[in-house]
């Protein structure tokens, strides 16, 4: 049965721009995740209400093994490893399997995206599904880490090198990875609307993409409970959980 999209102007103004646009590019955050039952961080049941964004910086991972082994314990208990994509995730994979999204531009370290079918996602703030050695750069799935650190090693080092080992995330204070920012970037130019969804659109550089959006011609549709700091920029705001919004306006538009 398909979703029920609120008739209101949000959501036609919403299906109008995406229906008029060649290309869409749909750019998510947290909030695509949680019905997932992955939390957000700065969602009202967020990571960041009970913790410190301060203690999570590369420069404390670097320099204190206690938060290394906090955080090797905090990935055991995660989510992730058992979260099932939603139907925000599936119908965001239809979309670019019917060639109208070809890409997805995610914040999210998740995976759920490619696990929902979606083969072209450029995910700005890496992984958790992998670890890279900070030293020589080889990768490794996570779970192989994680099975290690069950065994007792709880601040694992790089078996080939001795450098340390970090989940393919991008933690405050590292830099992006410029290949992957510039191919946002050029994804951001070359649409006629931009999808944005569960995102607050606060973290900088990654909010830059659906901005770069708007400024070289593009129309925002902003699917998010709440506000964002884009939200003066959008030509429309859908505020609905986008486990519900998304495949409405995917089924309008694919005419399921
Ligand atoms: P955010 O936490 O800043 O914002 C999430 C937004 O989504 C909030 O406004 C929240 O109200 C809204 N939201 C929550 N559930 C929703 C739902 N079901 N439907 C619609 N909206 C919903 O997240 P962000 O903007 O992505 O930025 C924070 C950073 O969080 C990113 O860097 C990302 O890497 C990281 N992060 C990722 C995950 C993940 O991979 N699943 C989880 C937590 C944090």
């Amino acid at each position: 049965m398909a979703a029920v999209l609120t008739r209101d102007a949000a959501a036609d103004g919403a299906l109008r721009w995406l229906r008029a646009a060649r290309r869409i590019l749909v750019f998510t955050g947290a909030g695509v995740s949680t019905e997932s039952g992955i939390p957000d961080f700065r969602g009202p049941q967020g990571v960041w209400r009970t913790r410190d964004p301060a203690r999570y910086t590369i420069q404390n991972y670097l320099r204190d093994p206690d938060v290394r082994r906090e955080r090797w314990r905090d990935r055991l208990d995660s989510p992730v490893d058992s979260a099932q994509p939603n139907a925000a995730h599936r119908a965001i994979a239809r979309l670019q399997r019917a060639g109208r999204a070809p890409v997805v531009v995610t914040q999210n370290i998740d995976g759920l995206h490619q696990a929902a079918g979606c083969d072209d996602v450029i995910e700005l703030h890496g992984t958790t599904r992998e670890v890279a050695c900070l030293q020589c750069g080889r990768r490794l799935p996570t779970a192989v880490v994680l099975d290690r650190v069950r065994e007792g090693d709880d601040d694992p080092h790089c078996e080939i090198c001795g450098g340390l080992l970090k989940t393919a995330t991008i933690s405050f204070g590292q830099s992006l990875i410029a290949a992957d920012v510039d191919r946002a970037m050029a994804e951001a130019e070359a649409c006629d609307a931009c999808l944005a969804v569960g995102s607050t659109l606060s973290v900088w550089p990654a909010a830059g993409v659906p901005a770069h959006a708007v400024r070289t011609g593009a129309r925002l549709v902003i699917v998010n409970e709440g506000a964002t700091d884009l939200d003066q920029m959008a030509d429309a705001i859908v505020e609905q959980r986008a486990g519900t919004a998304v495949p409405a306006i995917v089924d309008a538009l694919l005419g399921a």
